[in-house]
């Protein structure tokens, strides 16, 4: 189908089928994504109530040929969520379908539309003594709806899986305008193929996601979080093999810190506390978590005390009480804010097998090394095998006069992450920056599949 610009019948046919007030002006807000890297253009913006709204909407895009944008929080980091697009496309915001459906304790779900906000979801599951365990940096703003449609990833999916296995049913308007109801809770369900997958991560290119059923766990009664110093990314990886298996299994999360960032939040955001009075190359933040009377303190310390014999850790820090723990986490997660302060270069959302992560890390150093005087700050989720790894210009140095070196510090990224049978978006997705890296670096059968599955309503992933 060849889309067309949104034309004066078109948007008097939407407000003549839509409440008052679904039909709006596009505000900058929506055309800005996160780190201002896309200005995007819309013909309006779209705010349904429901379901039906949402089906009305896509029905009416189908008849006049105009392309969609879905819209849930806004935070997407690859621009999936702003486009500049010719002709412009609707944006269809869920952020009105923001109800708490159905909360099922026997069954441990949540139904939720897709416009809630992922830090409500998790309060909501904390209120009936459940723990959702999808966390993200962004969870104060960004919404389930974006969470699926990204398959989104965080802190926890070591323990508990990303957005996809967290998410049993969905209920989404289909490009034709058909409304999915698969809204169904089940955990076992071989009934053909798995639409609700298919949905999961497609970055809304196959529908609008409008609610999504999501699993809840016992909550964790006990939780120790310590910061360890490690020599290097290799003894992060043995650590995480030791602390595993000497804590059965409950390592919630295991992230690692470079030297670089806690520079960087030297520089940009001082009033950070910072861990240790010294500098370190690197280190980990770990997390466990268990049943009441796990004894997480002592079993870990005295994992990590075995680990600093074995030379596996040189320091390390057991958080005392609630306060230090969120310390920690808030070193961790103001590491991106300062990245952003500093301005990199060229950031990468990669992935590689675990066991690869020290030889991968190495060679990039290496080949980032031979390119020039830049800086490097890897960090990120270890357990997942998934490292953010950004490169900056060296200090004194404008990033305005080395942006030139963009592409060549992304081949060297990508090919080394190709080498090493990894991914080229670990947790973001592909939205419209890594449209041409999906090409390079996909295998070929599936970039067909990808073809030949996709409508063209959506007009996101290549
Ligand atoms: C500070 C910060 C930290 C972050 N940390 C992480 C992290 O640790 N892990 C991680 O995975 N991501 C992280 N992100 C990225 C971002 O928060 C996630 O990608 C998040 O899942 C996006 O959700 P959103 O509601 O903001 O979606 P949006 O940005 O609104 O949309 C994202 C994509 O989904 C599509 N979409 C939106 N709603 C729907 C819908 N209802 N149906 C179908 N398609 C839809 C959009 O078209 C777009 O392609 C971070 C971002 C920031 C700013």
């Amino acid at each position: 189908m060849t889309l067309v610009q949104a034309s004066p019948e078109f948007l008097k046919a939407l407000e003549a089928e839509l409440p008052a007030g679904t039909v709006a002006d596009v505000t900058e807000g929506y055309l800005r994504e996160e780190r201002g890297l896309i200005r995007g253009n819309a013909a309006c913006l779209l705010r349904p109530r429901n379901t039906a709204e949402v089906a009305t909407i896509v029905r009416l895009c189908n008849q006049y040929r105009v392309g969609i944008i879905p819209y849930a929080g806004g935070t997407g980091l690859v621009g999936g969520q702003v486009a500049d697009l010719n002709p412009a496309a609707i944006i269809v915001s869920v952020e009105r379908m923001a109800d708490v459906r159905k909360t099922d304790i026997a069954n441990n779900t949540i139904t939720v539309e897709a416009g809630v906000i992922l830090a409500d979801i998790q309060k909501t599951a904390d209120d009936v003594d459940r723990l959702f365990p999808l966390s993200l940096a962004s969870e104060g703003s960004c919404r389930i709806g974006g969470n699926l449609a990204t398959n989104a990833g965080g802190t926890q999916v070591l323990r508990y899986g990303n957005a996809r296995d967290l998410c049993l049913g969905l209920e989404a308007v289909l490009p034709d305008g058909s409304i999915y109801r698969g809204l169904t809770g089940l955990r076992k369900d071989n009934t053909g193929f798995d639409i609700r997958n298919l949905l999961v991560g497609s970055e809304g290119a196959l529908g609008i996601i409008t609610a999504a059923t999501l699993k809840l766990y016992a909550k964790p009664k006990e939780l120790a979080t310590a910061m360890a110093v490690v020599p290097s990314p290799k003894a992060a990886v043995a650590l995480l093999g030791q602390v595993q298996s000497g804590l059965d299994g409950l390592v919630s999360g295991f992230e690692l810190i470079h030297g670089q960032g806690l520079d960087f939040l030297t520089e940009t955001m001082p009033d950070v506390r910072q861990p240790f009075a010294t500098r370190h190359e690197w280190m980990v933040l770990i997390e466990v978590a268990g049943g009441q009377g796990a004894r997480l303190d002592a079993r870990l310390m005295s994992v990590l005390e075995a680990a600093i014999e074995n030379e596996l850790v040189t320091d390390v820090l057991i958080a005392q009480n609630v306060q230090q723990a969120q310390e920690f986490w808030h070193v961790r997660e103001s590491i991106p804010l300062a990245n952003k302060a500093i301005g990199g270069i060229s950031s990468h959302d990669i992935s590689v097998p675990i066991s690869a992560l020290p030889a991968f890390i190495q060679a990039g150093f290496d080949a980032i090394a031979k390119l020039g005087n830049l800086r490097v700050n890897c960090f990120g989720h270890v357990g997942d095998g998934n490292l953010h790894y950004n490169v900056y210009p060296a200090k004194g140095h404008n990033r305005n006069d080395l942006m030139h070196m963009q592409p060549a510090i992304k081949t060297v990224i990508y090919d080394l992450v190709n080498e090493f049978g990894g991914s080229v978006s670990a947790e973001h997705g592909i939205g419209r920056l890594k449209m041409d890296d999906l090409e390079t670096y996909s295998d070929p059968a599936k970039l067909a599949t990808i073809r030949a599955i996709k409508r063209p309503l959506i007009p996101t992933v290549s």
